[in-house]
């Protein structure tokens, strides 16, 4: 233990002994700080499949039953959560994405073939629900009749929507542009603050030209396309609204300081185990850094790379599998194909014979289409299919099930922004296929299968004591409904850690 961690354990330990002499209750002070009940609750957990209420105290599950046994437990200060009725899962973990690249899908907005003010005004409003307040909104392709058809109504339609973001979209030609209020108080402070109507560059209306514009426009941070931390609190909100609680971020910028940073300001509302490129691993064996290190919110410890499906390439596959493996890291490898497939899973075996037995958990992301005769290689070396049923699901045959049967830790996930982050998209994918699995199935592999993959199975993954309060709140019971309105289902909330971080907007 860090001396600082000791300082704090003691200051806490005074504190809660503080606590139990002023505050009379405190005594029985056990009480959870949120309930969730009225729940269809599908554990996961063997030994209590399904229950009607939650107990969450200090972000972890304290008890899963009856609503009676449950309701029992709660205090004066025990918030209630009434699932009225629908659906409750573990939150779902997306075992294979590129955070920072969904984030920046809204660094710009494309305008064009926008014609309407209400079209524009919507779109803006996506963003604005999951950008952090201040950022701006960008974005281009106004053909040029808008300005004077629809920029007036755009300007009054937007001032609510983006009372928190700067909003500047340019026209096609760049000539013109259109500012937000927000924006457009830009052009007050100091130097810029006398451009009114008298030079024609700016309007009541937002459409601004010539001198305003470059004004604007140079109030606009450099870094827009850079700032990660403004960009990975996007993908965090976003992931969210999907009932997304937990990604593995295959994408190889290293940005778990950048995570921790949103973490210690409360703003990380996803879990994120960040994967290094194999070329960091001397840096990550330096640092003692193996697999699945960290807090429950970031952790590193895993080198992604590429197998092309060049036989060429095995040699130098199997020395860096084998090398990351001995210095304790975990190691996934892109692999597509029957060709890929196979040099992987022989580095695979070669360096798990060379580096002998251990808890690994080698992956394969993709895992598409290998040959039928390597599918059993993953059961038996314990190898996790890393698959994502929406991105593949037009493109040759699902073998989830034969995964399942043959008992090899399967693992579920988007790749997105490849394709939308949205579970339900993969589930729905993965039960209406060819080879379609049931849906507890689809759902395990989304969330236990996939804490499995990050050795997080002891801590998420299920709905069950001790394990993290992640949960999500269905709008549909998508393991009794046609299963084709499971891709439509939506999330009703999202608990990360017993804390409310997503409700739908009919909820509020
Ligand atoms: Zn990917």
């Amino acid at each position: 233990m860090s001396k600082h961690r000791i300082l704090l354990t003691r200051i806490f330990i005074l504190g809660s002994a503080l606590l139990l002499i002023c505050h009379p209750s405190a005594a029985r002070s056990k009480e959870p700080d949120l309930i969730l009940i009225n729940g269809d609750v599908r554990t996961l957990d063997a030994k209590m499949p399904r229950a009607e209420a939650v107990a969450v105290s200090g972000g972890k599950i304290v008890a899963v039953g009856r609503n009676d046994e449950i309701r029992k437990l709660a205090g004066e200060l025990t918030r209630i959560i009434d699932a009225k009725g629908r659906l409750v899962l573990p939150g779902f973990n997306d075992s294979h994405v590129h955070f920072a690249a969904i984030g920046n899908k809204f660094s710009s907005l494309d305008v064009r073939g926008l014609t309407s003010a209400e079209a524009v005004a919507a779109k803006a409003a996506e963003y604005a629900r999951f950008l952090p307040k201040g950022r701006w909104i960008l974005g281009s392709g106004f053909a040029n009749e808008f300005a004077q058809t629809e920029g007036k109504r755009l300007f009054e339609l937007i001032a609510p929507i983006t009372d928190s973001n700067p909003v500047l979209l340019y026209s096609a030609d760049g000539k013109w542009a259109f500012a937000n209020a927000l924006a457009l108080e830009h052009l007050n402070d100091g130097r810029s603050s006398r451009t009114e109507n008298g030079s024609g560059e700016r309007s009541i209306d937002g459409i601004i030209s010539g001198l305003a514009m470059r004004q604007i426009a140079s109030a606009v941070p450099s870094d827009h396309l850079r700032n990660w931390p403004e960009i990975l609190e996007t993908a965090s909100n976003y992931a969210a609204s999907f009932g997304v609680t937990s990604v593995q971020d295959m994408h190889s910028d290293e940005l778990a300081d950048v995570y921790r940073q949103l973490d210690r300001e409360g703003k990380l509302k996803t879990r994120v185990y960040d994967c290094s490129p194999m070329s960091a691993l001397p840096k990550l064996a330096n640092l003692g850094v193996k697999a699945a290190t960290g807090d429950a919110m970031v952790r590193t410890g895993c080198v992604k790379y590429f197998s092309e499906g060049d036989e060429a390439e095995l040699p130098e596959l199997r020395r860096d599998i084998a090398a990351a493996d001995k210095a304790g890291l975990q190691v996934m490898i892109h692999a597509i194909g029957p060709r890929a497939n196979r040099i992987v899973l022989d580095a695979f075996e070669w360096a798990a014979k060379k580096n002998g037995r251990r808890d690994r958990r080698f992956r394969v992301e993709h895992a598409q289409n290998a040959n039928s005769e390597d599918v059993p290689r993953f059961a038996r070396g314990a190898i996790i299919p890393s698959m994502q049923p929406w991105l593949f699901s037009r493109s040759g045959p699902a073998i989830f099930g034969r995964h399942l049967q043959l008992h090899s830790p399967l693992a579920f996930g988007s790749d997105a922004p490849m394709v939308e982050i949205n579970p339900l998209l993969g589930i729905a994918a993965a039960v209406n296929g060819p080879d379609g699995i049931s849906v507890e199935d689809a759902v395990r592999a989304y969330t236990a299968g996939s804490a499995y993959a990050e050795f997080q199975e002891k801590v998420k993954g299920k709905i069950k004591s001790g394990q993290m309060a992640d949960m999500v709140i269905l709008s549909e019971d998508i393991f009794e409904v046609d299963p084709a309105r499971i891709a439509g289902t939506r999330i009703v909330a999202t608990i990360l850690n017993g804390s409310v971080v997503y409700l739908h907007q009919a909820e509020r």
